[in-house]
């Protein structure tokens, strides 16, 4: 076992940190106090390969690895949890459906854009009255000849109102309940197809995140990804690898908290002395490391399954499970850490908590991760 990363990696890590050093932290707090998607960014991301990393490079992208993915998510994480949560759903939901299971012509099409950032991907499985119950959607898809009429409504979509290509999952047999739903490829501005993004989100402030809304939408069969009624199947594959950046998210938020606190613990002064001179708060650093730590090591294992192509459903999902509530903790100590300051926006540690909370609802919650962990239990 080799717990080091390898050197090509550290070399994307250390160009995604110098990138984020002076493209992302001066500037992220802004984004977060007005709301603001940084679309400028993520163009000049997509410049460095980071817009398209599994996507093969015959079709412009980087072609790199899920662990890859894991360090690049994790190390913007660290300077900004929205910008973070914006290239692993696009490089993780939307465009990898299209890449794993899409017809070549979509692929030809789309992926170059979607590599390079110029497009961005969206990616709609959630609705109004079904997150968790996934299989419980409502929107449709009906055959009408080679075209499909699509009704319905998605929610809390990433990228759902700045986004260019959309994959969304469509009930197509009613009666095979979750063997009877389908995918499509949606652009914007096809008739019948709305957005209307949501404002007042907790954190994740500087994502963007809305509702999609297909009144009789017409869609070419040819449009169609993966085969009728085995969307379900599909997203759920999406959704593991999904995991493991939503896993590596979370490091990269407590590891800026617990950063951000050791900085501070250096100047501040209380009774005479640095207050990382007391225990209390030393002890609390220490469990920010170590949970943190092994939050990482469980999203680097369940990163290495993937890319070997074995079995990870259940380790992605302790990954997500495990660094998702390590790093809420350790936001929650680095605000503790920083007294009154922590609690405004002087200091990013209040920022960080926000975004933080996220990682334990989005891609599955923590309670549907530990389901599918006791599950894999019993089956074994
Ligand atoms: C900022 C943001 C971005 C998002 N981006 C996307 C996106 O790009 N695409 C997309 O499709 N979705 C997206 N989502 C949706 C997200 O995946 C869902 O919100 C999440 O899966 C939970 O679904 P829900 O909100 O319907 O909650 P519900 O499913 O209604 O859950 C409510 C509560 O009940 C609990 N619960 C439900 N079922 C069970 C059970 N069987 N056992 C125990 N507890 C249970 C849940 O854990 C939760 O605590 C996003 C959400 C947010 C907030």
């Amino acid at each position: 076992m080799d717990f080091e990363l390898p050197e090509s990696h550290q070399a994307l890590q250390k160009m995604v940190r110098d990138f984020c050093e002076k493209n992302v932290k001066p500037h992220a707090r802004e984004w977060d106090r007005s709301g603001t998607f940084p679309r400028e960014v993520v163009r000049q991301l997509g410049e460095l390969g980071i817009m398209g990393m599994q996507i093969p490079e015959e079709f412009g992208g980087a072609g790199l690895d899920t662990l890859a993915v894991a360090v690049v998510v994790e190390e913007i994480a660290r300077y900004d949890g929205s910008l973070a949560l914006t290239v692993a759903s696009h490089n993780g939901l939307g465009t990898s459906h299209l890449r794993v299971f899409g017809p070549k012509h979509l692929k030809d099409r789309f992926l170059p854009k979607l590599a390079s950032g110029e497009y961005l991907g969206a990616w709609g499985l959630t609705e109004p009255g079904s997150g968790s119950d996934a299989a419980g959607m409502k929107t449709t898809a009906v055959r009408k000849g080679d075209r499909w009429v699509l009704n319905g409504a998605k929610m809390f979509i990433t990228q759902g109102s700045v986004g260019d290509v959309f994959v969304v999952l469509a009930v197509t047999t009613k009666e095979k309940k979750q063997k009877g739903i389908t995918a499509f490829c949606l652009t914007r501005g096809m008739p019948g197809f709305s957005q209307r993004a949501i404002h007042g989100k907790l954190g994740m402030r500087s994502s963007d995140t809305a509702e999609l809304v297909m009144e009789n939408l017409e869609v070419a069969d040819d449009h169609r990804i993966g085969e009728v009624d085995s969307g379900f199947i599909d997203t759920m594959k999406i959704l593991d690898k999904g995991r493991i950046t939503i896993g590596a998210l979370a490091v990269g938020l407590g590891r800026g908290a617990l950063e951000e606190s050791v900085r501070y613990s250096r100047e501040r002064t209380a009774f005479g002395q640095p207050i990382g001179d007391f225990q209390a708060l030393r002890w609390m650093m220490a469990d920010m490391k170590t949970e943190l730590d092994a939050a990482r090591l469980l999203v680097w294992r369940s990163a290495r399954l993937a890319d070997a192509g074995k079995p990870y459903t259940v380790e992605a999902s302790m990954a997500k499970l495990f660094a998702s509530e390590a790093a809420t903790r350790a936001c929650n100590k680095a605000v503790q850490f920083h007294g009154g300051y922590g609690y405004t926006n002087e200091f990013p540690v209040e920022r960080y908590l926000r975004d933080a909370k996220l990682c334990e609802i989005g891609e599955g919650t923590s309670e549907i991760q530990r389901t599918v962990i006791a599950r894999e239990i019993y089956r074994r």
